[in-house]
């Protein structure tokens, strides 16, 4: 089944928005073996939104289409769509009840303009919104299939996962049955990792591996199409362990368990809490740790040690240390982990130390970063050079306090 996605809204155009949603179906799409091959965006204009249903229908067989369902006049993603595959607007009743229980829970009065969304395209099979009152559409037309979502990301990646996925898994073959599985890799290129399996991308046909690299993390997909699943599931595991007898070392986790989720999961299960000061990463490392539910149980907290002063009146860095070493330093590193775990009162300190860039600092170049790591029996650094923009330098400092840290 080839597939297009049909971003509708004149913000993304303005480049006022990011089209999120193209990201999100794409992903979700290709693990049930849907080929995408084109995303489109068009603003709220009728005639070129038109055209773009027109050209859809000609070279695909899946048009997604997100965004425009709502009230307001510029939402006309149904309305066109109904104009140029003929077919009527009708009124739904079910819809209707839907949007006034809607209302009526918050205390609020329905105004006009919301019954027309109440109407659905005819002979359309409804996907409910759960967290909002468009609904979503799904026509089946000539061998071709026109799906409708709204816009806003919190109502469309429920309806997607909960009735769209669902619905589409249902219509492919059971020929097309794909499975996939992903390798994660820390601390190594991606040229010198797709090296080293030169030929088992060369011949590869199912299951297939797709690497891609983030921020100093390398992921590869390896995706398998066939009828049977246990089948299936020997091929990506004999494939998984060739690639693990050439790269176990840099591998940490599969799926999506990526360096902080396993990072929290490890101190979850030993009992252990952390504790970090943040010169060079500003407190990216604690926000990385709390985005994940459940980081109170393991993180103590952090203090943001950016200049001098505060290393040295919060973490006691000594001006000796200061003098002879300077804040890009292993002793700094080790001193500022080791004191963070003491005043904290956590089982591991963190720190991070280093320059960012864009210029040089204290004679060390942007890149230059010290990474250091207190337990109960040790304190260790580590010293990097990073490259990369001042972004780059920040996040990757991050991955490597990580992927140290479950080491
Ligand atoms: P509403 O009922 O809220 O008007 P809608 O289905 O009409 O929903 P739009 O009006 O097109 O959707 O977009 C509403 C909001 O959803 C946008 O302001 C934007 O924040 C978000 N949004 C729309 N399209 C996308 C997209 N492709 N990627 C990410 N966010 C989007
Ligand atoms: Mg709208």
């Amino acid at each position: 089944m080839n597939a297009e996605i049909i971003a509708v809204g004149s913000e993304l155009l303005l480049g006022q928005i990011q089209n999120s949603n193209a990201t999100y179906l794409s992903e979700d799409l290709s693990s049930i073996g849907v080929n995408v091959y084109h995303h489109v965006v068009v603003g709220d204009n009728p005639h070129r939104l038109a055209d773009v249903v027109r050209s859809g229908l000609e070279r695909s067989d899946l048009l997604v289409f997100t965004g425009g369902l709502g009230p307001t006049k510029d939402d006309l993603t149904k309305e066109t769509i109904a104009k140029v595959i003929n077919k009527d607007l009708v009124y739904d009743e079910a819809t209707e009840k839907r949007i006034q229980s809607f209302f009526a829970k918050r205390r609020q009065v329905m105004t006009d303009n919301n019954r027309k969304q109440a109407m659905v395209l005819e002979g359309a099979k409804i996907l409910p919104n759960d967290h909002g009152l468009a609904c979503g559409l799904v026509v089946e037309l000539d061998g071709k299939t026109i799906v409708l979502l709204p816009g806003p990301p919190n109502e469309m990646i429920p309806m997607v996962k909960n009735y769209a996925i669902p619905y589409l898994k249902k219509q492919l073959s059971t020929a097309e049955q794909i499975q996939s599985k992903v390798l994660r890799f820390f601390d190594i290129g991606e040229s010198q990792l797709v090296e080293k399996l030169d030929d088992l991308i060369e011949n590869q046909t199912s299951p297939t591996i797709a690497p891609l690299a983030s921020e100093g993390e390398i992921t590869l997909r390896l995706t398998v199409k066939g009828q049977d699943q246990k089948e299936n599931d020997v091929l990506l595991e004999n494939l998984k362990s060739k690639i693990l007898e050439r790269l176990g070392n840099y591998y940490y986790g599969e799926d999506d368990q990526t360096l902080s989720l396993i990072l929290q999961q490890e101190l979850h299960d030993t009992k252990q809490t952390l504790a970090v000061a943040e010169s060079l990463t500003g407190g990216l490392f604690s926000t990385t740790l709390t985005d994940l539910a459940g980081a109170s149980t393991v993180f103590a907290g952090a203090v943001i040690c950016y200049s001098n002063a505060v290393k040295e009146s919060e973490l006691s860095v000594s001006q000796e240390i200061f003098e002879r070493h300077g804040a890009v330093s292993s002793v700094c590193a080790k001193t500022l982990a080791a004191n963070i775990k003491q005043k904290l009162n956590s089982d591991i300190g963190i720190s991070f130390t280093g320059v960012a860039g864009p210029d040089s600092h204290d004679g060390h170049e942007p890149g230059h970063v010290f990474i250091g790591i207190a337990t109960k029996n040790r304190v260790v650094s580590y010293e990097l050079q990073l490259a990369g923009s001042r972004d780059n330098i920040r996040q990757r400092s991050v991955k490597y306090g990580l992927y140290y840290l479950i080491q």
